[in-house]
């Protein structure tokens, strides 16, 4: 899915805090309208946490209505990559690699940005009527030199403890490795209780880590959360306590800090507010760089909102 904001605003990692907190932190979403009738709770960035880990962009949407359909034309990322994870519904994917892709639940859509490139998001005829889902995405380091790639994992490595099950995006987590390409350390997994859980994961001590309910309320290391909040835990744990009163879904997210400053604005993850301004040039000038779409059914691509002004220079 895309940034839809007409006047997105500018996150830049050096605001960020540094973590030195005992229990979790509490974060809590805002809710964004992406317009065609799709609001979405975003977890980040936020002030203060732009990424956990190279996770830098967290929308959970629904469950929703998805009747009147899901139209999201075609828009350009860079220096990032989609991951995009349903509960429910089905969403079509095209890109200008000329994938064209259906995505379901339990399946992986992964797609890696690099310099550039374009994709669209819709809803397909016979769809489900509801949608359910998020859509993050991580960032890239400079020196991952990183190709325009598209993935789709039909099935993904699983994993048990006592009372949940797992499911590995990115990165291993108890054993299961998901085959994901990742360019820095990172791990995603959505943890499933069938029911009235007390249990534990495991963490490595060397990655921050966020836990965020997609269903049902949950307490993660004492802290309450629920769809539109997540716990952030930072470095130094090997281990996160998960205590559910029924069935819930959450997800995992974390990483080694990120450690490199970036820009987010709009579509767009860059180092420099060059490489941002010349991101912003490039699509709206129809530059290669990006590639085309074909195929998207309901009209012309998305144009950039303009540059915001004033003092734009990362710290
Ligand atoms: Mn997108």
């Amino acid at each position: 899915m895309s940034n839809l904001e007409r006047r997105p605003v500018l996150a830049t990692s050096a605001d960020d805090l540094p973590a030195s907190h005992s229990t979790p932190e509490l974060l809590t979403a805002r809710d964004v309208d992406l317009g065609d009738g799709l609001p979405v709770r975003r977890l980040l960035p936020k002030r203060g946490h732009t990424t956990v880990g190279p996770w830098c962009f967290v929308d959970h949407f629904g469950p929703i209505d998805a009747r009147p359909g899901l139209r999201v034309p075609p828009h350009p990322h860079t220096s990032l990559q989609t991951v995009t994870w349903l509960l429910e519904g089905t969403v079509l994917h095209r890109d200008s690699l000329g994938s064209e892709q259906l995505i379901r639940p339990g399946q992986l859509n992964l797609m890696t940005a690099g310099p550039g490139i374009a994709h669209s998001e819709e809803s397909p005829p016979g769809r489900p009527d509801v949608l359910h889902g998020v859509q993050l995405w991580t960032a890239l380091p400079v020196a991952a030199a990183a190709r325009p790639a598209f993935e789709h994992l039909a099935e993904l490595p699983t994993a048990a403890t006592r009372g949940l099950r797992l499911t590995v995006l990115m990165g291993e987590l108890l054993g299961a490795r998901s085959p994901a390409s990742a360019y820095s350390p990172v791990v995603g997994a959505d943890v499933a209780a069938g029911a009235a859980t007390d249990d534990d994961l495991p963490l490595r001590p060397d990655f921050e880590h966020a836990v965020l309910a997609l269903t049902g309320p949950a307490v993660v290391d004492g802290a309450g959360i629920g769809p539109g909040s997540m716990a952030y835990l930072p470095p130094g744990r090997d281990h996160v306590a998960v205590r559910t009163t029924g069935p819930a879904r959450l997800l995992l997210l974390g990483g080694a800090p990120f450690g490199e400053r970036i820009i987010m604005w709009w579509n767009f993850v860059a180092h420099t507010y060059e490489e941002l301004a010349a991101a912003h040039a490039d699509w709206q000038a129809g530059s290669a760089r990006f590639g085309a779409v074909t195929g998207y059914p309901y009209g012309p691509r998305l144009q950039a909102p303009p540059l915001p002004p004033g003092r734009l220079v990362p710290r």
